[in-house]
This record gives C-alpha cells, sequence and structure tokens, in this order.
C-alpha cells in the first residue's frame, strides 16, 4: 500500500515547527547560549527548505542571513535607524542587513499634509 503524503497538512506542520524553533533560539539567544540559538536557526532553516515553506513573518529579521545567529538587539545585534532605512548589525559576524521604511515614512507625511 501506497503511503500518501498531504501536502497542505505536512507544509502546516512544518511551519508550525518553525515557528516553535525560533521560540527556541529566542530563548537560547536570551540566556546568552548564542551557539544553541543558531543551531535551531539553522534547524528551522532547513525544514523551511525541505519544505518550501517560508520563515514566519515575526521572524524575517531575526537572523543573520549570512552565519545564522539569532538576532537580538543589544545581545547579539546593534540596530541603528538612519535616513528611511533601519540598519542590523550581527555582532557575531559582523554582516549588516537594511531594511528600509520609506512607505511608512511617506504615509505620515501625507497624513500630515492637509493641516499644512
Ligand atoms: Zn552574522
Amino acid at each position: 500500500m501506497v503511503k500518501r503524503r498531504h501536502r497542505g497538512m505536512e507544509r502546516r506542520i512544518a511551519g508550525e515547527r518553525m515557528v516553535t524553533l525560533f521560540r527556541l533560539a529566542e530563548s537560547e539567544a536570551l540566556r546568552r547560549h548564542p551557539g544553541r540559538a543558531r543551531r535551531y536557526v539553522e534547524l528551522a532553516r532547513r525544514i523551511g527548505m525541505r519544505y518550501n515553506v517560508r520563515v514566519p513573518a515575526p521572524f524575517k529579521r531575526s537572523f543573520c542571513k549570512k552565519c545564522f545567529a539569532f538576532l537580538l538587539p543589544s545581545v547579539s545585534a546593534r540596530v541603528r535607524v538612519g535616513r528611511g532605512r533601519i540598519v542590523v548589525t550581527c555582532t557575531a559576524c559582523g554582516a549588516i542587513q537594511r531594511f528600509p521604511y520609506t512607505r511608512e515614512q511617506r504615509t505620515r507625511r501625507a497624513s500630515r499634509t492637509p493641516t499644512q
């Protein structure tokens, strides 16, 4: 008898496992165990690749894309806010990630203009 694989169910479970692993990574990073945190991030990413599941949105920016360290501001990451962008530096390997937020700035400006 052939065992049927249910893709939708597999992917849903994969997503749940990834969330669990990222939570574990966060708690280990908080306990100053960067090695364990990195391992959990790696496992979560591997599950994501295996089942073609994206990294859950809340954790998308929470790890270093280069060395997979869990990025915790002030613990394992430096966060700076610049002109229209957020710059996150991984303190483990020094990799820099930039996230734009010009859209948020534009909407704020648009809501301010009617009074002028
Ligand atoms: Zn890094």
